[in-house]
Formats: C-alpha cells, sequence, structure tokens
C-alpha cells in the first residue's frame, strides 16, 4: 500500500502572484514548504505535484518554461518531489480531463505509484483542486487566506499548517 500528497502548486509551493508564473525569476517558493515536504516524506508520502498550466495552451509560454521552474523548486526542496504532473490545456483552446477540476494527473498518479487513494490527501489554493481530489476519492485540504472559514470541510493556512493536520498534530 502506498500513499500521496497531491500538491497543487501556485499559492501552496511557490507565491500565487496573481499571474501566470512561468519565469524562473519570478518563482519564490514559499517559506516553510521545503520544511513540510521533508517532514511529509519521512512519513512515507510520495509528493506529487499536479499543475493546471493552461498559459501553455495560450502560447504564453511553453513547456521548457514550466520544468526550468520545476527545476528550482526541486532545488530548493532537495529534490523531494517524486513526479511533477502539468496540465499543458486551457478550455478556450481545447478541453483536456487532466485539467482540474477533472482528475487524470491524479489518476495517472494512482496507478503509477500503486497509491490507495483514501491514504492520500491533496493540498491546494482552490476549488477546483478539491473537485479534482474528491473525483478519485483522494481527501482535500484547501489552504491560502482568500477563502473564508467554512469554504470546505477542511482549511489551513498552508502547507505547513496542512501538514500538521494530515500528521495528526493538530492546527498548530
Ligand atoms: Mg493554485
Amino acid at each position: 500500500m502506498a500513499k500521496a500528497i497531491f500538491l497543487d502548486r501556485d499559492g501552496v509551493l511557490n507565491v500565487e502572484r496573481g499571474a501566470y508564473t512561468f519565469l524562473v525569476e519570478d518563482f519564490e517558493v514559499c517559506t516553510g514548504v521545503p520544511h513540510a515536504l521533508a517532514l511529509l516524506k519521512e512519513h512515507g508520502y510520495y509528493l506529487i505535484v499536479v499543475t493546471n498550466q493552461g498559459g501553455i495552451a495560450k502560447g504564453l509560454y511553453t513547456k521548457e518554461h514550466v520544468l526550468a521552474c520545476h527545476e528550482k523548486l526541486q532545488h530548493a526542496c532537495g529534490h523531494a518531489l517524486d513526479a511533477l504532473y502539468m496540465a499543458p490545456a486551457h478550455e478556450s483552446v481545447s478541453s483536456s480531463i487532466a485539467r482540474k477540476p477533472d482528475s487524470l494527473m491524479l489518476e495517472k498518479a494512482i496507478a503509477k505509484y500503486n497509491l490507495t487513494p483514501d491514504q492520500c490527501w491533496m493540498v491546494g489554493d482552490q476549488l477546483r483542486d478539491m473537485q479534482a481530489a474528491q473525483k478519485v476519492g483522494v481527501k482535500g485540504i484547501l489552504v491560502g487566506g482568500q477563502h473564508p472559514a467554512g469554504t470546505y470541510a477542511m482549511q489551513a493556512k498552508n502547507l505547513a499548517e496542512a501538514t500538521n493536520l494530515i500528521l495528526g498534530k493538530g492546527q498548530k
């Protein structure tokens, strides 16, 4: 039996800028993320990023831009991430069942890593992240300050606080 933490990217692992983040110099890893990832890994979770990158379909940037940002992310967290899936589609160009709130990225990882969905968690800062998780029976934790309390069943301020919830250490 294997378990994983699915991680949205912008607003969870790196600072949400309110615009597409595709240049390495704009990609800023959030405080506390490397430590939280290390803790989760210590507890036996695969760490799997699932990120919508609709800017690729829109022609705003390329897959190579995304990969360069992911290299910076891996470097910052000691290469703790086991896999990074991206959904390059955007509904304004072409639809895709990979793009969240659909769940193909999660389904691929569940198959590849032989994951038990009810042992897995998704941490994201948008409801579409929670919806993608629900579709495959994965529990979600909604993070970020933009959602009022009560928006979702489980909420946390950031990945560090979500990690405490996952590891059963309460809110603090
Ligand atoms: Mg996000």
